[in-house]
């Protein structure tokens, strides 16, 4: 029912050189073909990078502007995204949520928009340590997808959820090296479909694919792939490694 999905997250880093280099590594990596694969590279680079990678794998940026391009210096927006053919854009990343300061509002509005102009979402969610250690990991995910989700029903014409991938990402886990245990990330993604069975409906909660993010790696992304609701993984530094990136997109089960 739901194709398993491995996004790697290339954040702010690579040179044309390295950059070149994972490329190649990509291209003659064995792949699995019941997994959807997806990089994203730094806007820079998606270009090239679309052009000299594999069509097996797609190609999606780490952020988009809010709405429509025009006097918005430093932005890049989702139809210029969709001009040069990239498919996929993550939206509501914890850098960019705390690091850069984005709000839950803005994160839906910038999802709902690229959306319109066909460009997929990958839609992250995730709480800090001292929200977990609170008790309040479903609460801030439940506000975090209720962001999303709100934005999806009232700003646009109603998208198709075939178009969201659901990423959890434990901002504790995330670089860390502190990966969840499978058990704990399996606890968050079926009170995450649970939500969605609630408040969007049964249909979509068993479609959507919910990927889990935060130092995954080639030697534990078996143990979380095993876990009914882990959908995928969302990869930041192993997936600058081409090898270790192939070994995580093959962890299907
Ligand atoms: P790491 O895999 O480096 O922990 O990063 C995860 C992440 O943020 C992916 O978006």
């Amino acid at each position: 029912l739901r194709k398993f999905f491995v996004g790697g997250n290339w954040k702010c880093n690579g040179t044309k050189e390295s950059i070149s280099k994972l490329v190649a590594d990509l291209n003659s990596a064995k792949l699995e073909d019941d997994a959807d694969v997806v990089v994203a590279p730094p806007f820079l680079h998606i270009d090239e990078v679309k052009s000299s990678l594999t069509e097996r794998i797609e190609v999606s940026a780490q952020n988009s502007w809010i709405g429509k391009g025009g006097a918005f210096t430093g932005e890049i927006s989702a139809e210029q995204l969709k001009d040069i053919g990239c498919k996929w854009v993550i939206l509501g990343h914890s850098e960019r949520r705390h690091v850069i300061g984005e709000t839950d509002e803005f994160i839906g509005k910038k999802a709902a928009y690229a959306l319109s102009q066909g460009v997929k979402v990958i839609a992250c969610i995730g709480e800090l340590l001292e929200e977990r250690e609170a008790g309040k990991t479903f609460e801030v995910c439940f506000q975090q997808m209720k962001a999303f989700a709100s934005k999806f029903s009232y700003s646009y014409a109603v998208p198709s959820w075939d178009d969201i991938v659901v990423a959890y990402e434990p901002v504790w886990a995330i670089g860390t090296g502190k990966v969840a245990t499978p058990v704990q990330a399996q606890e968050v993604h079926v009170a995450v479909r649970d939500w969605l069975k609630k408040y969007v409906s049964a249909e979509v909660a068993a479609k959507t694919r919910i990927i889990y993010g935060g130092s995954v790696n080639g030697g534990n992304c078996a143990d979380l792939a095993k876990q009914e609701d882990i959908d995928g993984f969302l990869v930041g530094g192993a997936s600058l490694k081409g090898p270790e990136f192939a070994t995580i997109v093959n962890s299907v089960t």
